[in-house]
């Protein structure tokens, strides 16, 4: 008998709990979790991380919706994580379906279950999660009794390998999306109409595509010719959401109990990033730059220590040392703060905006050692790729470090950027023996060297979106080139399976066939897929062998610059014209300055003109348009769908 209500939930949990590993993952019960009272609340909100819970919990975007759902009174949001094997097993044996953590009731008992997908793989577990949750897999067999399936996150910009399964998809920045969601929900609830009419109502919203409400066509040899919409008022393309500035960070965090991948304090400093790396996803779909300020960001970290405890703080942005008044705000911390002991972490770093004073600030208080993120050896291959910067540069940072007393760095690489030679590879060795160098005549002895090298993975929305991906071949070669010149006292090497790199690359660049290979992989037995012990590759050439794809149509396939891609209806803002453009320059490896100091028009600006327009100052930092100002509330209505 399955079992379906709060009581009974505990009941079985009791007698599960202590047969599983680590059952804090399923408690709940945190300091800071929100309780209400479920019968008073009129629209109740399932937030879904399709991991486990210690990565889940560390996700900012998931704290943010937790929040603000949260603060309405009407509404409440509750948390869900995707089971350990073992939990999985337990529940599937004694019929308990996928439960929420906070008042342990059943998914789908939720009148709207919103997914997060940061990244591709996983998406096996987000139906797996619907399967234990017994809510109907696919969009076209959920009716008005099921929950409304959304979800978002940054793979959510290619939302077609799961057009099939998800309701609707948030394209941008949900803060402000999701509460509109629930007024259209609550409407459509009150109204009594159909499901249909429910998604057609989303549909409108600035930021929300309903992928039922369109239609793929494709050529006889594979590629995509268009996306057809079926209803008149469905918007194309769909333009991504955004904050014409940011809200003051999330303070009030649940604490977990149990150790989880960040026990830190996560407080965002900006969003966006201009300096164009070429094989950075991020940094292109979350354009423009928005910083918050300093004070404000004081405030948030004083109240946020005051509820949690935490003893670290992490400031969180694509680039924290490109935030703008960085020196200035790690000096106030470490003066407000001086007796708190509160850690202050910067966990992405630029090498070029990296100052020594800066290190002198984070000196009192950075743990363990410094990561930095030169992408590529050579200078050559990092004008490519646009992250333009000398060897010299790197080892004054290298050195300055050193002479700080810190004994170990990151460095981060990725093989396999287009146009790679076997020296480029060859040159990863030389940089990181060249850093150890520098370490030893320093720190003597104790100096260590670790190169994490991953392989570049081409992205949607990228100016390299349209290059192959290297083939399993080629990054083993590769990897064995390093595996034999990277070693000795101080060095060591991290890499990702090739596998990894396959599946990742032919999800993030898939289309809407894909969703077949995906409830195939899935039926067959793929779970979490970004879990070496869990991931099996066999699996997923199987389920593409029987959708009858190939998979390296999806990765290794150059694609022509007027082929019609499969996330070209959803619209990042930054143009396809300036995408071109610049994948063009990189083949004759012309580099772009950060764009805040030049502007190179790559399509934000006309987008959210009138947005731009209305919240005028530094707060964004491209240029401000200068025309007759409009009334904020008129333009948030009209930028629906803006342009
Ligand atoms: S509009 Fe200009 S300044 Fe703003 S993100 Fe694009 S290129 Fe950079």
């Amino acid at each position: 008998m399955t079992t379906t209500n709060s009581f009974e939930i505990s009941e079985q949990l009791d007698r599960i709990l202590p047969t599983v590993q680590k059952p804090g993952r399923y408690t709940g019960g945190e300091l800071n979790q929100v309780v209400k009272d479920w019968d008073q609340i009129k629209t109740r909100v399932a937030l879904i991380f399709p991991d486990i819970y210690d990565l889940g919990m560390s996700n900012l975007g998931l704290a943010i919706l937790y929040d603000i759902l949260n603060n309405k009174p009407d509404l409440l949001a509750e948390r869900a994580f995707s089971p350990w094997t073992d939990m999985e097993d337990a529940m599937r044996k004694g019929n308990l379906p996928m439960f929420s953590l906070e008042t342990r009731h059943l998914l789908s008992d939720f009148d709207i279950l919103g997914f997060s997908f940061p990244y591709e793989t996983l998406y096996t577990n987000a139906l797996n999660m619907l399967d234990l949750a017994h809510i109907p897999l696919f969009t076209s067999e959920r009716n008005s009794s099921h929950p409304l399936v959304i979800a978002g996150g940054h793979a959510a910009f290619n939302p077609e390998p799961m057009h099939a399964f998800i309701d609707a998809f948030v394209i941008g920045e949900g803060e402000e999306v999701i509460l509109d969601i629930v007024d259209i929900y609550q409407d459509w609830k009150k109204s009594g109409s159909s499901r249909p009419t429910l998604l057609e109502s989303l549909s409108i919203i600035w930021g929300v595509y309903v992928p039922s409400l369109y239609q793929a066509h494709y050529y006889s040899d594979g590629t995509l010719s268009n996306i057809e919409k079926l209803v008149d008022t469905a918007p194309l393309p769909i333009i991504k959401r955004i904050l014409p500035h940011l809200p003051p960070p999330v303070t009030r965090f649940v604490v977990p109990y149990i150790d989880v991948v960040h026990n830190r304090l996560p407080i965002e400093i900006m969003r966006g990033c201009t300096r164009g790396c070429r094989f950075c996803h991020a940094g292109m779909i979350t354009r423009p730059v928005r910083e918050r300020p300093v004070d404000e960001i004081i405030g948030a970290i004083e109240q946020a220590h005051a509820l949690t405890g935490y003893e670290e703080v992490g400031l969180l942005s694509l680039s924290s040392s490109d935030y703008t008044q960085i020196l200035d705000l790690v000096q106030k911390i470490d003066k407000r703060f001086d007796n708190s002991h509160l850690a202050v972490s910067l966990p992405s770093l630029r090498i070029e905006s990296f100052s020594v004073e800066l290190m002198d600030a984070l000196n009192k208080s950075k743990r363990g050692g410094f990561t930095l993120a030169p992408e590529a050896a050579t200078e050559r291959m990092r004008e490519i790729i646009n992250k333009p910067l000398s060897n010299d540069q790197l080892l004054d940072t290298a050195r300055a470090i050193f002479d700080r007393g810190w004994t170990k760095i990151k460095l981060y690489f990725m093989i396999g950027h287009p146009s790679e030679t076997i020296e480029d590879v060859l040159a990863i060795s030389d940089l990181c023996k060249a850093v150890l160098r520098e370490g030893k005549q320093r720190v003597g002895n104790r100096v260590q060297v670790t190169a994490g090298v991953s392989t570049f993975i081409p992205k949607p929305h990228t100016p390299f979106q349209w290059v192959p991906c290297d083939t399993f071949e080629q990054i083993k070669e590769k990897q064995a080139l390093l595996k034999r010149t990277l070693r000795g006292k101080g060095l060591k090497l991290k890499w990702n399976a090739p596998e990894d790199t396959m599946l990742e690359s032919s999800l993030s660049r898939g289309d809407r066939r894909l969703s077949e290979v995906v409830l195939e992989a899935w039926k067959r037995g793929a779970r979490f897929d970004a879990w070496k012990e869990h991931f099996r590759y066999d699996i997923w050439l199987e389920s593409f062998q029987a959708a009858g794809l190939d998979p390296a149509f999806y990765t290794h396939r150059q694609r022509s610059i007027d082929e019609t891609l499969p996330w070209d209806h959803i619209d990042s803002a930054v143009r396809k014209k300036f995408l071109t453009e610049d994948y063009l320059w990189s083949k004759n490896g012309k580099t772009r300055i950060d764009c805040r100091e030049r502007c190179f028009a790559c399509g934000i600006l006309p987008t959210f003109a009138d947005l731009r327009r209305n919240f005028p100052g530094d707060i964004w930092q491209c240029p401000e348009v200068k025309s007759k100002r409009i009334p904020t509330k008129e333009i948030l209505t009209n930028v629906k769908v803006p342009g």
